[in-house]
């Protein structure tokens, strides 16, 4: 890894603590507004069951936490073979999410390709795989987790989330992401199979 990039990393993962208390505090501010509650708490784990995307800064500290505890980079290894074992079977949806991913990710995205986005992402969370990045119902990338993880609770039930309710009601924050470009580029790709291929 180059030097430029580890500053780059680093930089990153302080904003990323900054961004992940703005958006705690917003999300409360937006429940409390509602006279509502957060439901989340820890071990609850049904919402772990996106398909995850992300900036290449995301996935470039993800994979420098990773690489910092052999124990983890081997349980993390041993996780995604198993999810990468189930997904194969779902091969045409998973192609059509990596084909739209650069079109959201880093352009301007016509409604019509966001909504075809939010579908098929719809279509693999009634797939209900577990994230690899899950151990005994906790993130393993809890401190580095990504923006799409942090962004979201529920102010209803928990179990609604496990059935994946129509009504349940998810917030999510008005909080932009902190992106870094890297080579002056920003670039979304699947978390998982990235990381894999960094890690492996
Ligand atoms: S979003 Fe739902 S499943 Fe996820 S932590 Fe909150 S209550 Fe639990
Ligand atoms: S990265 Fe962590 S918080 Fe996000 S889906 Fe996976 S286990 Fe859940």
């Amino acid at each position: 890894m180059s030097q430029n990039l580890e500053i780059l990393i680093q930089k990153y993962y302080l904003l990323k603590q900054q961004n992940f208390n703005e958006i705690e505090r917003n999300l409360l501010n937006i429940a409390n507004s509602q006279n509502f509650k957060i439901s989340c708490k820890k071990k609850c784990d049904y919402c772990c069951i996106a398909y995850l995307i992300g900036p290449e800064i995301e996935i470039e500290l993800i994979n420098y936490f990773i690489n910092n505890t052999e124990y983890l980079k081997k349980k993390i290894i041993k996780n995604i073979k198993k999810w990468l074992d189930k997904i194969l079977k779902f091969e045409n949806l998973i192609n059509q999410i990596k084909e739209i991913i650069p079109i959201i990710g880093c352009g301007a995205p016509s409604i019509e390709e966001v909504r075809k986005y939010y579908s098929l992402a719809n279509e693999y969370l009634k797939l209900k795989i577990k994230c690899p990045f899950l151990e005994n119902n906790i993130c393993l990338l809890y401190p580095v987790r990504p923006f799409v993880c942090a962004n979201i609770c529920s102010i209803t039930a928990p179990k609604l989330c496990k059935n994946l309710a129509a009504d349940r009601k998810i917030l999510k924050s008005s909080i932009p992401p902190v992106v870094i470009a890297i080579n002056n580029k920003i670039v979304f790709y699947p978390i998982v199979e990235k990381i894999f291929e960094k890690i492996n």
